[in-house]
């Protein structure tokens, strides 16, 4: 007996298909104007193991998934990103049937390297528009649509049950909609079904009985699951992020029409993350499988990560995560690779049963999981018992386990290294032993250097990650330890090796007889590795991080601010230079107990919305360019808010921070540093550095605005309680 989660009743139930043995099934698919990442790849991982767990139950599942092709991306385009990929598609001389095909294509090679088998059926929205003009009709002549200027709206009053799925109200959605509703609806919570085709629009529009125009995406769920399903389904897939407004629509406008149940059961995935946020392309903050691969991954590590947790807990993903289970996967490849003795077909299905009950209480993966390893490292199976029932229990899982796991390369690549390397630990050289362990590591072949013999083993994801970074978390924090020093100044190289070596040089140049150890994050960047090796070789007060992907702005400055053992600490821009010394005077200042920051370059708001520049000592907040405080403080303020992933918010936030401790900030107008140029902004293409920065600033003004209290001259006028 299969239970899943309800999202309608909120509850685990049996899933009872309408017409057994037939099942179902429909999953929201992908918007094919942007690759599809690894969050999306989650959810489908949910439909996939569903479907698998179905079967058991002897049902023959029936699975539509649609390609979003129009409707959902229209309110994309009008968001920067979106916009750009057609337009730069467009300008290549494509339609956008052919940039769709694209992503499209690409969508089917993903699922495919997931071990994720393919829907029966894939309809494309841009084939169903009649089914949805006929779905529109309907809801117009039930009297659960009006047509305003040839857009069809859905009138959620006339549904008494509207926000049964999303637990929403019509009075709460009412309050949501805030000031500026659309006039032309009657409630703020009603949805377009149909949108007229705004003046000149030549792509993607369609005639209808409403005129010329275009389908909401809500309806291309309903229209082309009745197509294919019929009117009553046993189960609808999709994210959290679908639950509204999305399926609450879908279901809406679905029962409007027939009057019968449209979802029997709806089943909902929580996301994957991303540095602690929704793995989302306008967070900039995606991995598609084409970046696993390109980092070495095996994309089905993937398919195991998502095996590790519930489908109903938020995943946050790592690369170092992936690591992990990327090894978990090799080394059960490598049990299930044996196929000495008998097999004892009891064995195989104690392990089969167990499986099978996990994954029918609500896909509990993790247990099924932990079954599989029990069974696994079992002392007294036979080879082929064990390959036996771990085969069995991937055709659940979906791992590939039948896969071989890789061997050794061949000896001749990598012996002599080996043997010299051994002969070079022997007679106590021991930095070119080191060096020679990296060679072999980049061989693929990892020493184990025991009491005995030297042994050695395939290299794994984990081990190539030697020395990365994922996450500041993985820094050790020190800000309880005592002060080592004067000064740690924290840097982060996004790139521009040269103007990071500059700025280096400056510092060591002026730093005189400070003690002034150098922090630096080499961002993911791959021109600044090989720059900063050299450096730190030369100064032994140099410490980097190697950033496994692109940190943002807040999480790389916090990997430098944990690790941090000066008295101050001084952030710099790479694109800043020290003309003199500027530590003498940074101390002196930070001295004072009313100081809570000091830089070259400070700025003052009236309202919280818009910084100038300053000319004043005061200042509201400093840059963070060239930006110093007591190490100390970070025990009172907490480290920087790593949700800023972009420049400047970020610092201001830190020095707002400091002023709600009451404390002040200092412009110093002549200290000796000079700016370059900020090549992080400047080079961010205007589009995506105004996308960024808006994101900043929201999150920037809902938490200061009601705290006109900490500018030094807030505007009376400025309304900002707004
Ligand atoms: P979209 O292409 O945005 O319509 O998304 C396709 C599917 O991926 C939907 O079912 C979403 O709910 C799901 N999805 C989007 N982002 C994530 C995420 N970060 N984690 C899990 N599922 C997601
Ligand atoms: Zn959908």
């Amino acid at each position: 007996m299969l239970r899943l989660h309800d999202t309608l009743t909120r509850q685990v139930r049996e899933v009872e298909p309408r017409e057994p043995p037939r099942l179902r099934m429909y999953s929201c698919g992908p918007t094919v104007y942007r690759s599809v990442h690894i969050g999306n790849l989650r959810t489908y991982l949910l439909a996939d193991w569903i479907k698998r767990v179905a079967r058991s139950q002897g049902w023959q599942v029936m699975h539509v998934k649609n390609i979003t092709d129009v409707g959902h991306m229209r309110q994309e385009m009008a968001e920067r990103g979106g916009d750009k990929v057609i337009a730069a598609a467009l300008a290549a001389g494509k339609s956008p049937a052919e940039i769709a095909g694209e992503f499209e294509a690409e969508f089917h090679r993903a699922e495919a390297m997931l071990g994720i088998e393919p829907a029966d059926v894939f309809p494309r929205a841009t084939d169903h528009v009649p089914q949805m003009v006929a779905l529109v009709e309907r809801l117009l002549e039930r009297g659960l649509a009006y047509t305003v200027d040839g857009t069809v709206y859905f009138d959620t009053a006339a549904q008494p049950a509207y926000g049964a799925l999303s637990g929403n109200s019509l009075e709460q959605l009412q309050r949501a909609a805030g000031a500026e509703p659309d006039p032309a609806k009657r409630h703020p919570a009603d949805f377009t079904l149909w949108r007229q085709a705004e003046p000149g629009r030549q792509l993607m529009v369609w005639d209808s009985p409403f005129g010329r125009g275009y389908p909401g995406w809500h309806i291309e769920c309903s229209a082309m699951s009745m197509a294919y399903l019929g009117e009553e389904i046993d189960l609808h897939t999709g994210g959290v992020d679908n639950i509204f407004p999305h399926h609450e629509d879908e279901l809406a406008q679905s029962e409007g029409a027939t009057s019968t149940t449209f979802v029997r059961h709806w089943v909902h995935g929580q996301h994957l993350l991303a540095d602690g946020v929704k793995m989302a392309k306008s967070q900039g903050n995606v991995y598609t499988v084409q970046d696993l691969l390109d980092r070495g991954f095996d994309p089905l590590a993937f398919r195991y990560l998502c095996a590790t947790v519930r489908y109903g807990t938020r995943l946050n993903f790592t690369l170092a995560s992936l690591a992990a289970a990327q090894r978990g996967l090799q080394r059960l490849r490598q049990l299930a690779s044996r196929d000495d003795g008998a097999a004892d077909p009891a064995r195989v299905l104690t392990l089969a049963d167990a499986v099978q009950a996990a994954l029918e209480d609500n896909l509990d993966l993790p247990r099924a999981l932990a079954q599989v390893w029990t069974f696994a490292r079992a002392r007294d199976l036979s080879g082929a018992t064990r390959r036996a029932g771990l085969l069995q229990a991937d055709a659940w899982l979906g791992l590939g386990l039948e896969q071989p796991f890789p061997a050794l390369p061949d000896p001749g690549s990598w012996r002599t290294l080996a043997d010299s390397r051994t002969q070079e630990r022997r007679q106590g050289d021991f930095p070119r032993a080191d060096a020679a362990r990296v060679s072999l590591l980049n061989l693929g072949v990892v020493p184990e250097d025991g009491p005995g013999e030297t042994a050695y083993r395939v290299a794994s994801a984990l081990d190539r990650r030697h020395g990365l970074i994922s996450s500041p978390l993985e820094v050790a924090d020190q800000r309880g330890e005592p002060d080592l020093g004067e000064i740690s100044v924290s840097i982060v190289s996004n790139g521009y090796p040269d103007d990071l070596a500059r700025c280096v040089a400056s510092i060591q140049r002026y730093r005189g007889e400070h003690s002034v150890e150098i922090l630096i994050v080499d961002n993911d960047s791959k021109d600044v590795a090989p720059r900063l090796q050299r450096l730190a070789q030369e100064d032994s007060s140099i410490q980097t991080f190697h950033a496994d992907h692109q940190l943002g702005e807040g999480a790389a400055r916090n990997a430098t601010l944990r690790a941090a053992r000066g008295e101050l600490i001084l952030i710099l821009d790479t694109g800043v230079e020290l003309t003199g010394d500027c530590f003498t005077p940074l101390l002196m200042l930070l001295r004072d107990p009313e100081i809570g920051a000091v830089g070259r370059w400070g700025a003052l708001s009236r309202d919280m919305r818009e910084f100038v520049d300053a000319e004043t000592i005061d200042v509201d907040a400093i840059d963070g360019y060239c930006l110093a405080f007591k190490r100390g403080r970070l025990q009172e303020t907490g480290l920087f808010d790593e949700r800023y992933r972009f420049y400047r918010l970020l610092d201001f936030n830190y020095s707002l921070t400091l002023r709600s401790l009451g404390l002040k900030q200092h412009r110093v107008a002549d200290l000796p540093v000079i700016m370059h140029q900020h090549r992080g902004w400047e080079e961010t293409d205007p589009d995506e550095r105004e996308r960024l920065s808006r994101l900043n600033f929201r999150r920037f003004f809902e938490r200061w605005h009601h705290r006109p209290d900490l500018l030094l001259s807030a505007d009376p006028a400025a309304s900002v309680h707004s």
